[in-house]
């Protein structure tokens, strides 16, 4: 240990920190545990955000971390000394860096930022055979750090009470974001982890390519265009945003729209997206002004038709919302750190909003516009039985306009993308293909605490795909269908001496009966 510290006083920090790195992982192995390297960043990330202003200043800001402290009582003790505990047991505020209080301020950008930083550091490592060890042993932190949502940070920083604080590293991020991908790219990102709806993705994705070039480039003036997407409950409409969420590098707020209404005394108002926006910017108001919001449940702000009351009320939420999606100023509500109420004023005319619903019976106003055009032909009545999905080829602004939504917001959804229901092929796909398909995010969980392989037969995955079929909320019922399958296994496994593995067969997916134990005498 005290080797490890007098290089503190050397020059060579990242040396150091590569040293600390080997030595734990090679010793103690204490790098192989995720609190302990949550543990480890929070530190490093701590210090960081407190002493750069740049972000050019990394490097030198891990380098100057080894001079920070712990104390307790009235002892000292070098940061390193707290990498055995868990993260929990340390006081944040008892953290110190040359006598001053470190804040609790950590974002998920900031620990991707040290990772990528000790990414590097041990890339300088020549021995390659050394080099992909630490690499590989780094990776599987990183995956276990993100796969646990619990220790995603929250972002706290400084109080700004509204004011525009410039963000000098925002126009470069967005510059390394298109070199790094253009619309093809970013589908191509959404293909590893979402089966199908091509039609959604291509257009998510030439919008936020477009919102990216509205940001670097906004002397030409390009027009802005947002999306709608239409689609059954859990047919992957939020799984994309959230893909788009962690992969591009301006803001973006999930919000959910039931419950939103005209009038902000009267329940959640429109301005909640906004404010939200602005914490995730870091309070940076021009950054949030570049974000993307979506608003899931949109169709819950159209009127129930012929509904006399809900009617003007809804009509006023939907002129509000034309606003904010057109460009307005809006004043934001927000309860400061000090407790006073004060407002934030934002311009949302470069925030791309993209909207999403299950718009339950458009189709049959499509259906029945098609019917009246004559389109379907003399099968009609056939079609009629059988049902017909709306699909991108047959809906229509008008459509929309029929269902409720204002004709001024309807023409203002740019792009209106349809996405299907899926069949019983497409969530087999689901359960299996995506990286960080359900069933691979159980595998590694089972892998990563006790090195159990835990398989599933072609049987099991039929008796799943049916059951969560009759349920009718499209995937979205995978998850809550497997863990009951596997949670005895999960309970029991740990305590159960040389399993190798676990496998869920036909009968352990009815719960019929239990799942077969490999065991290794
Ligand atoms: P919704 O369309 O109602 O927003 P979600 O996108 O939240 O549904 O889907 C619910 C869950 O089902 C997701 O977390 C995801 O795991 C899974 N899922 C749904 N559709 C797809 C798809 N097309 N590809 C991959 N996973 C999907």
């Amino acid at each position: 240990m005290r080797k490890l510290f007098e290089y503190c006083n050397d020059k060579t920090y990242d040396l150091y920190l590569k040293r600390v790195m080997v030595i734990y992982q090679r010793q103690n192995q204490p790098f192989t545990n995720s609190t302990v390297i949550y543990a480890y960043l929070s530190v490093v990330i701590h210090y960081i955000f407190v002493s750069r202003d740049k972000d050019e200043q990394v490097l030198e800001s891990v380098m100057k971390l080894l001079g920070a402290s712990y104390e307790e009582g009235d002892k000292q003790a070098p940061f390193w000394a707290i990498l055995n505990r868990e993260a929990e047991e340390y006081a944040d505020d008892l953290l110190l860096v040359n006598g001053t209080r470190l804040e609790k301020v950590v974002t998920n950008e900031d620990i991707d930022e040290c990772f990528d930083f000790l990414e590097w550091s041990v890339g300088q490592e020549p021995d390659e055979e050394k080099r992909y060890l630490e690499l590989g042993e780094i990776a599987v932190n990183k995956i276990q750090f993100f796969k646990d949502g619990r220790k995603r940070l929250e972002m706290r920083r400084r109080e700004t009470g509204g004011v525009r604080e410039e963000d000098p590293g925002f126009i470069k991020k967005c510059q390394r974001f298109l070199q790094e991908y253009t619309p093809d790219r970013i589908k191509a990102y959404l293909d590893r982890y979402v089966i199908g709806q091509d039609a959604a993705k291509i257009s998510i994705s030439a919008a936020v390519y477009n919102h990216y070039q509205r940001i670097l480039h906004p002397e030409e003036d390009l027009v802005k265009s947002n999306i709608i997407l239409i689609g059954p409950t859990g047919c992957g409409k939020t799984e994309l945003i959230r893909r788009i969420e962690e992969l591009v590098n301006v803001p973006v707020v999930i919000s959910d729209f039931s419950g939103i209404v005209a009038t902000p005394w009267k329940g959640r108002n429109k301005e909640e997206a906004l404010l939200n926006l602005y914490l995730k910017a870091g309070k940076r108001i021009e950054t949030a002004e570049h974000g993307i919001v979506f608003f899931d449940e949109f169709d819950k702000m159209i009127p129930v038709r012929n509904n006399g009351m809900g009617m003007d009320i809804n009509q006023e939420l939907q002129g509000q919302m034309l606003g904010m999606m057109e460009g307005t100023t809006i004043d934001v509500p927000y309860m400061n750190g000090s407790g006073n109420d004060t407002v934030i004023r934002m311009n949302t005319k470069d925030i791309l909003f993209i909207c999403a619903g299950a718009f339950e019976g458009l189709e049959k106003i499509v259906r029945k516009d098609m019917q009246k055009e004559g389109s379907l032909g003399f099968h009609s009545n056939l079609l009629d039985r059988a049902g017909i999905e709306v699909s991108e080829d047959n809906i229509k602004v008008k459509h929309l306009m029929e269902y409720g939504m204002k004709p001024e917001l309807a023409g203002r959804l740019g792009a209106i993308s349809v996405l299907h229901g899926l069949d019983k092929e497409m969530m087999k796909k689901v359960l299996t293909e995506p990286e960080d398909s359900i069933i691979a995010r159980y595998q590694r969980e089972f892998d990563y605490e006790n090195h159990i392989r835990l398989e599933f037969t072609e049987e099991a995955i039929d008796v799943i795909v049916d059951k969560v079929s009759k349920l009718s909320i499209g995937a979205r019922g995978l998850n809550a269908v497997i863990h009951e399958i596997l949670e005895d296994a999960l309970f029991e496994v740990p305590d159960m001496d040389g399993i190798r593995q676990v496998t869920i067969t036909g009968a352990a997916a009815a719960l019929e009966e239990a799942p077969e134990y490999t065991i290794e005498r």
